[in-house]
């Protein structure tokens, strides 16, 4: 008898949120183990080795900072597998940005270790989701690591996160942004999310929380975030962006955004764009799609701009519109692996091109309402 696909929640086990966390290392890693090897970005392996390892020492407890060598390849997740073996480290630390957290993810999955992931800019909702993108050695695209489990504990340190450039930040924002609507859409179509199982209500109500919370504190965080400051508003956003979207979206699933995000790779122009800008980009397109009433659309227009987040093409750095180019986005973006079929209706690659091109007007339009 075929077995039907069950429903999923997936989420880290812990999410801590706050100040001076570096210091803080002790009382994660106590939870785990006794010896922890700390892959740490090269911006911040000093502060790792000043704050956390006395930290470590005082607690009575190991570790040892070890520099990332800039990209999550086979090579470099076995090299740093490898010198945890010999230093006798039983919990993996991760210290940095999205690649930094991947490889720390993956070592921990190979050498069957607890992670504990401390992301250094919140530009993506990756540390939470079980997953880790590999890199061959020329720096292109390997492969998708899909992990039997979440990590551990991911630590949000806020002082650290809001010191770095606001358009990452904001980056972060745009990916989150996203993530109510493509979950609602997901589970209006009983569509399959991140971990392809049927989403969730707890997926679902996370991105809808998620969405709520930037809606109320996006404004007032960017006012703290352009002066690399923390405050109240910013504890709120880094909780979405980080938290809620990643588990909303892991549990909830992904639809159209996503997919127009993925075909906007085929763009040159678009190739130092942020993941989240063009997700923006594809969030937009996907209200088009729907047909969303005004008042919504509005209210996603408006947590763009108090982002500070680019809206129109060429603001996201196209210099020419190439229709050719365009109608490849959109059958990029329409394959039949990627996550334009969780929509809860049936769109054509026509139907993706066109909506481009009117999100791109909107765009156009509001920038100047
Ligand atoms: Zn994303």
């Amino acid at each position: 008898m075929p077995q039907r696909v069950p429903r999923s929640i997936t989420s880290p086990k812990k999410f801590i949120i706050g100040n001076g966390m570096l210091a803080q290392l002790p009382d994660f890693v106590e939870d785990f183990g006794n010896n922890a090897l700390i892959i740490s970005d090269i911006f911040i392996v000093e502060r790792v080795r000043k704050e956390s390892i006395p930290a470590l020492e005082q607690a009575g407890l190991k570790g040892q900072a070890e520099q990332f060598d800039f990209e999550c390849t086979d090579e470099e997740i076995e090299r740093l597998g490898e010198l945890a073996k010999k230093q006798g480290a039983n919990v993996i630390v991760g210290v940095g940005g999205g690649k930094t957290l991947d490889t720390a993810k993956a070592v921990a999955h190979y050498y069957k270790l607890p992670v504990i992931l401390y992301p250094t800019i919140a530009s993506t909702d990756a540390p939470c989701t079980a997953l880790a993108v590999i890199y061959k050695k020329d720096r292109t695209f390997d492969r998708y690591l899909y992990l039997p489990q979440n990590p551990d504990a991911i630590i949000a340190d806020i002082d650290i996160l809001s010191a770095a450039p606001a358009r990452f930040f904001a980056a972060g924002i745009g990916d989150a942004l996203a993530t109510y609507f493509e979950a609602r859409a997901c589970f209006r179509s009983d569509g399959l999310n991140l971990v392809l199982k049927k989403p969730s209500h707890t997926g679902l109500s996370l991105a809808r929380t998620c969405y709520e919370v930037l809606c109320d504190n996006v404004e007032q965080a960017m006012f703290a975030i352009q002066n690399k400051i923390s405050s109240p508003a910013v504890e709120q956003v880094v909780e979405a962006t980080i938290y809620l979207s990643g588990v909303g979206a892991e549990s909830g699933g992904l639809a159209a955004a996503h997919a127009v995000n993925n075909g906007m790779s085929e763009v040159p122009d678009l190739h130092m764009t942020q993941h989240g800008e063009k997700v923006v980009f594809g969030l937009l397109t996907q209200l088009v799609l729907e047909n969303a009433p005004k008042d919504e659309i509005e209210s996603v227009i408006g947590v763009i701009k108090a982002a500070g987040l680019p809206m129109t093409l060429s603001e996201l750095g196209l210099k020419t519109f190439r229709e050719e180019e365009w109608r490849k986005v959109a059958k990029v973006a329409c394959d039949k692996n990627d996550t334009m079929c969780n929509l809860p209706f049936s769109v054509t690659e026509d139907d993706v091109y066109n909506a481009m091109v009117t999100a791109n007007t909107m765009a156009e339009y509001y920038r100047k309402h």
